[in-house]
């Protein structure tokens, strides 16, 4: 519709404004005066309730409901606008993860605080006025001398300086000698210097930069960085950040797959470009998340890195986006709004026309088939940096060299280790099990602790002295008593968890200083960095962990992993349990050695022979990732076909079953399109919920999220059922 008709249109004061909530589209409001512009936020009356929400364009649905019944809009804000690039990628968003597009702009609202007026404060400075020193008193004039040198600063600290009290300062204010600016109380973030000179490159590196610089600047483009662990890929690409920020008011974007893990990012930003990134992640607190959203809606500030989320900030001017471990699997966000982060980088940079960067030691087969398909630019990084030599990695065959029962570490991880202490370097110990044992079962009648929730079980937690369920969060005492039969101290427990395996470590090496690294211990960012730096320091000799310390870390002094059940991984069976598991050892194997100390890696398993365990310790990555992803291909499963995944779940089984088969029932057949299920969901019940799943398979012509919502278009769900659609599924619990 042509915008310049509005003004004889009937339409006129008639706006679309789209809410951040899971409704179906946007909602019409009557406004007065000028006419708001798509992207203003505004407030408008739902359900007799003010709510914020956002100008958008006409959907050009026809509207019944005629313009003097409709609401007027209480106020259109004062802050900088979505912009249409945002309000693109919001709309696809919504329409690739089939999600009201309201729940999507939700995530671009990720601090409230942003949408209202700033607070401020009043700062003070020497005023215009002059007045004769002869009638001003010894305070005053200590005041006027302190504040001389022309900076702006509160009361308090005005008279602080002076040293005299505050009243006297207000004195001086009444009079006009000193006067007040009124200032918003976030302060603003330094500018990084892309001048500032980084390390000396290597020949490989230099190669590296030139062809990331070569694609910089031509619009949407996306590159794959590959090289090996210590390879320097976070200092290449510091150089394409570097070219970036030369150009005046541009945007970064860089994705880290948990935050956990940014502190040493931080610090090496910091180092390398004087200042500090923005950070964006859940940890943040109120006041630090609407400065980091406000700075960068009004383009102040330049690079943000940050988790999932942070693709979801109103950048004015973005220009490249990095995706660091692109590999990552918490990319994905399982829960709300099923998106991957990865993928929908993908799109904000092409809604933005500018480059992406995505880096990995081990790249994800998404990606591999990108540069297959001729897509992706790949740029690789073969060698360590400074002449460090990849870790050796070998087996322990648990079948024969196995621990005595009742323990986990086999005699050669043990010598390993002892080896390892010796010569006075660090050992790290990977299993990937929180808590202490995975299952605590009664001896005399052989009752096993379930979640009353979940078909889980429960999980013991020695330190905490709780059995938890790790589905949902469920936690209660370690009973005395078998809640079965009722017998005294007969619980026993079944495997290790990285507790156990700490106990265990202790007996073996007694003075040896551990340190448990998990989830469960790592509960915030600046816990996190205590353990980095603790380690860094030395003050750690064996660091025991779950997949939290597989990722990016850089710790000198380690030179033994040990994994401890290499086959973990691959028990699961689903479609990327190889994939996966391969990724998981080679990055937690990389963490070994990066300096000039030579690392060892030994992976205990008793499948010595599976594939991934034979590649791996084999050194040829390329030979079973060729094989594997042949065989996705063959089955024409992703990154070859198309998967989405429908969850249904309710608090009745028997309803749940029968609309999970109505759902297959309704299904309407399709060439290329294969429907598998329903079937009891391998976590049969969540949350005190049963779960049915059924998964789609298209070849990648099809457009499945058509074929779904119109397979969807008539499905009613009543008594608590959901259906839940998972497009490219990671899960499949
Ligand atoms: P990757 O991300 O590939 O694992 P990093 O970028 O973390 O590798 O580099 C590994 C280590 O080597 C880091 O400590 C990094 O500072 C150092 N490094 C890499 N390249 C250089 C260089 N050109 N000059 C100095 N130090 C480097
Ligand atoms: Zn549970």
């Amino acid at each position: 519709m042509a915008r310049e008709l509005n003004f004889f249109d009937e339409q006129d004061g008639r706006v679309s404004v789209l809410l951040p909530f899971a409704l179906k589209g946007v909602l019409d409001y009557r406004f007065s005066g000028e006419r708001p512009e798509p992207g203003r936020f505004v407030r408008v009356p739902l359900a007799g309730r003010p709510v914020t929400g956002v100008v958008w364009e006409n959907q050009g649905e026809e509207n019944e409901v005629s313009s003097s019944k409709l609401k007027a809009i209480y106020e259109v804000l004062k802050v900088p606008s979505l912009t249409g690039e945002q309000r693109r990628f919001v709309e696809w968003v919504a329409n690739y993860t089939i999600s009201p597009p309201g729940n999507v702009l939700k995530m671009c609202m990720g601090s409230p605080e942003a949408l209202k007026p700033l607070p401020t404060r009043m700062l003070y400075s020497k005023g215009r006025r002059a007045m004769d020193p002869a009638r001003l008193t010894p305070a005053r004039l200590q005041v006027l001398e302190a504040i001389d040198d022309g900076k702006l600063r509160t009361i308090k600290e005005t008279a602080k300086k002076a040293g005299v009290s505050e009243a006297v300062v207000r004195g001086l204010i009444k009079l006009g000698l000193i006067e007040g600016v009124e200032q918003t109380r976030d302060r603003p973030y330094l500018a990084p210097d892309p001048n500032k000179k980084g390390p000396a490159l290597t020949e490989e590196q230099k190669k590296a930069v030139a062809d990331l610089k070569n694609v910089l600047g031509k619009g949407f483009q996306p590159l794959a960085l590959e090289g090996v662990t210590g390879s320097g890929k976070t200092e290449v690409y510091f150089e394409a950040i570097a070219e970036i920020l030369q150009q005046p008011d541009s945007q970064i974007l860089v994705l880290l797959p948990e935050i956990a893990l940014t502190n040493q990012w931080l610090d090496r930003f910091e180092n390398r470009f004087g200042a500090p990134p923005v950070e964006w992640h859940s940890d943040l607190g109120k006041a630090e998340r609407r400065r980091a959203w406000r700075a960068m809606a009004s383009g102040k500030a330049r690079l943000v890195v940050g988790a999932r989320s942070a693709l979801f900030l109103p950048f004015k001017k973005l220009k490249l986006v990095i995706v660091d471990e692109e590999h990552d699997s918490s990319f994905k966000q399982e829960e709300g709004v099923l998106y991957h982060a990865r993928d929908m980088a993908l799109v904000r940079a092409q809604i933005a026309e500018c480059p992406i960067i995505l880096s990995s030691a081990t790249l994800s087969y998404e990606t591999l088939a990108n540069i297959e398909r001729g897509r992706f630019g790949h740029v690789t990084l073969k060698h360590r940096y400074g002449g460090a030599s990849l870790p050796d990695l070998s087996a322990i065959d648990m079948r024969t060299r196995a621990a005595p029962s009742g323990h986990w570490l086999s005699p050669d991880l043990v010598e390993a280790l002892t080896a390892t202490l010796g010569r006075g370097e660090q050992a790290m110990l990977f299993l990937n099990r929180r808590g202490y044992a995975p299952l605590t079962l009664c001896r005399t009648c052989g009752e096993r602790m379930e979640c009353p929730n979940c078909t889980a079980w429960m999980v013991e937690h020695r330190l905490r002295r709780y059995l938890m369920c790790h589905h949902c969060g469920h936690s209660v005492p370690i009973p005395k008593f078998c809640p079965e039969c009722g017998h005294e101290d007969s619980l026993t427990v079944c495997g290790p968890g990285v507790e156990r395996l700490e106990e265990e470590v202790a007996n073996l090496f007694p003075s040896a200083k551990r340190l448990v690294m998990t989830s469960d211990t790592m509960t915030s960012p600046a816990r996190a960095a205590e353990m980095v730096a603790r380690i860094a320091a030395g003050e750690v000799d064996i660091i025991i962990g779950t997949q939290v310390i597989t990722k990016g870390y850089h710790f000198p002094k380690l030179t033994l992993v040990g994994v401890i059940d290499a086959d973990l991984g691959l028990k699961g069976g689903d479609l990327r349990a190889a994939e996966r598991t391969y990724q998981q050892l080679e990055q937690v194997a990389g963490r070994a050695g990066r300096e000039k100390l030579k690392g060892h890696v030994l992976v205990q398993t008793y499948m010595p022979d599976n594939p991934v365990m034979a590649a791996l310790l084999a050194g040829d990555k390329e030979a079973f990732i060729r094989e594997d992803m042949a065989e996705r291909k063959t089955f024409n499963m992703p990154p070859y076909g198309r998967l989405a995944s429908i969850l249904v779940t309710g608090p009745d089984l028997r309803k749940v079953e029968a609309l999970a088969r109505e759902l297959a029932r309704r299904f309407p057949k399709h060439q290329g399109v294969s429907l598998f299920g329903p079937a009891q969901a391998p976590l049969a019940r969540l949350h005190g919920r049963y779960r049915y799943r059924l998964l789609l398979k298209t070849g990648r012509k099809t457009h499945l999220q058509n074929l779904i919502r119109s397979w969807m278009k008539d499905v009613k769900t009543s008594g608590g059922l959901k259906v839940k659609v998972d497009i490219d599924p990671y899960s499949f619990l």
